[in-house]
């Protein structure tokens, strides 16, 4: 996975404001062709970049896909410290929406608690207000996760964006339900916890998995929150949602050769650094934590 370290470097892209607006201009349109501009076919064809003698100076333009559950938030946020990029998630955006007085706040909340996806148009428009935003207080890159997730918010991306890399989450499904289920937020700072302590046994050749609870520090603990959307029967419509609408998504990269397939050893400890090797990104976090 060494190929992907070149990929960390900055590119000529476009600017955020103008990614933004014109993320408006192309989901006002028809569903555009953007089979003319396919990109490379491999991460092995791509020729290195030129590189920049500041590391912090590198832009990422970074995509998480993953089922519900799988742990797009948890990884990309340490990625996004790692990196000092931004990390922009669709899902925090639309509960931000809901938990406003806005307009849009009743129609989203019965859109995401039967587990189905927001419209393309809306989702847009509230990423691209976030992307300006951000570029107003001088961000660079990001890394999107919960976005794209339908075969059009991919599209219009595409059309829009130089995505340098996808990197697409695996984890069984009975692991996901448990730890949707077992998912606690702090409702006074936000922090995100889980309960559910996953053990599952190999069997028939597959390996088993073992993931430790995140419990939540004693002043968290009197605080905590479930997602009204993480009962059982939501979970079992995401995860449905998510095989008919976004798993063609992971397939639209993969023929970009952009995709990066990893599949969690585990919880956080043993993923962590095995995540940051796939990345080629293991000496940049020693060197992040000396410093
Ligand atoms: P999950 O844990 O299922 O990955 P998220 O926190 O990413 O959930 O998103 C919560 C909800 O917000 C989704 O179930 C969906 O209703 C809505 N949502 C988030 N991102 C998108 C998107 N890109 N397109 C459509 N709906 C979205």
């Amino acid at each position: 996975m060494a190929v992907l370290g070149p990929l960390l470097r900055a590119r000529g892209s476009t600017t955020i404001s103008s990614m933004a607006s014109t993320i408006r201009a192309f989901s006002s349109c028809s569903t555009p062709n953007f089979e003319n501009d396919l990109k490379p076919p491999s991460l092995l064809a791509q020729k290195p970049l030129p590189l920049r003698h500041d590391p912090q100076d590198r832009t990422v333009q970074w995509v998480f896909l993953g089922c519900p559950g799988v742990g797009k938030g948890t990884y990309a946020s340490r990625l996004s410290n790692l990196l000092s990029v931004p990390h922009i998630a669709t899902g925090d955006l639309v509960r931000e929406e809901l938990s406003s007085s806005g307009p849009l706040a009743s129609q989203l909340a019965e859109i995401v608690n039967q587990g189905k996806l927001v419209s393309d148009e809306i989702i847009i428009n509230l990423l691209s207000k976030r992307l300006e935003a951000g570029e107003a207080k001088g961000e660079i890159g990001f890394i999107l996760d919960g976005f794209p997730r339908t075969i059009r918010q991919a599209e219009i991306l595409e059309g829009v964006m130089n995505i340098d890399l996808v990197i697409n989450l695996k984890l069984r499904e009975d692991a996901l339900l448990a730890k949707c289920l077992g998912r606690r937020i702090c409702s006074e700072c936000g922090g995100n916890y889980n309960i559910a302590c996953i053990d599952i046994k190999g069997e028939n050749g597959s390996p088993g998995i073992y993931m430790a609870p995140l419990l939540p520090p004693p002043h968290c603990a009197t605080k905590l929150i479930t997602r009204s959307d993480d009962t059982e029967e939501v979970v079992k419509e995401r995860l449905r949602v998510y095989k008919e609408m976004t798993q063609p998504v992971e397939e639209f990269y993969r023929s970009r050769g952009k995709l990066l397939e990893f599949d969690l050893p585990g919880g956080i400890p043993e993923s962590w650094p095995k995540l940051l090797q796939a990345l080629n990104l293991e000496h940049y976090d020693k060197k992040s934590a000396a410093a």
